[in-house]
């Protein structure tokens, strides 16, 4: 399935950083996901959730921005929306030489890490159970 090897490499990349940045958590990572990459967001909101598991990435939210696929004709220079299927024809003058612009990209745009702060509160709020009285 594409979208698993997507989210695989996603939770790759995402774990070498938070290694080398010593996070303890990941609270969401955002992907630009191109119109043309062919990739269904729930199925990769899904695969992305199992490839987690187990991870620093835990527990992390995925959140995706469609980015809409452009062309820009080589023989007129209009550029427009491909849509989807993709229109690779310049609605302005017929020719067919476009160049893909936009919409195959599937990037890492942001990653929030785990506030190291709040991770800190809470350990502290764990630690002041009540002591049970000798008698
Ligand atoms: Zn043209």
């Amino acid at each position: 399935m594409h979208e698993m090897s997507v989210a695989l490499a996603v939770v790759d990349q995402v774990e070498q950083a938070a290694r080398s940045r010593g996070a303890v958590g990941v609270e969401s990572v955002s992907l630009d996901v191109g119109e043309l990459a062919g990739v269904v967001p729930d199925a990769l909101a899904f695969c992305f959730e199992l490839a987690c598991a187990g991870t620093v990435l835990e527990g992390a939210e995925l959140f995706t921005r469609s980015v809409p696929g452009t062309a820009r004709c080589g023989t007129c220079a209009d550029v427009w929306d491909v849509g989807m299927p993709p229109q690779l024809i310049c609605p302005a003058c017929g020719n067919a030489a476009a160049d893909l612009v936009s919409g195959r990209e599937l990037r890492i745009s942001e990653v929030r890490w785990a506030d190291v702060e709040a991770e800190a509160d809470a350990a502290h709020v764990r630690i002041r159970e009540p002591i049970p009285q000798e008698s």
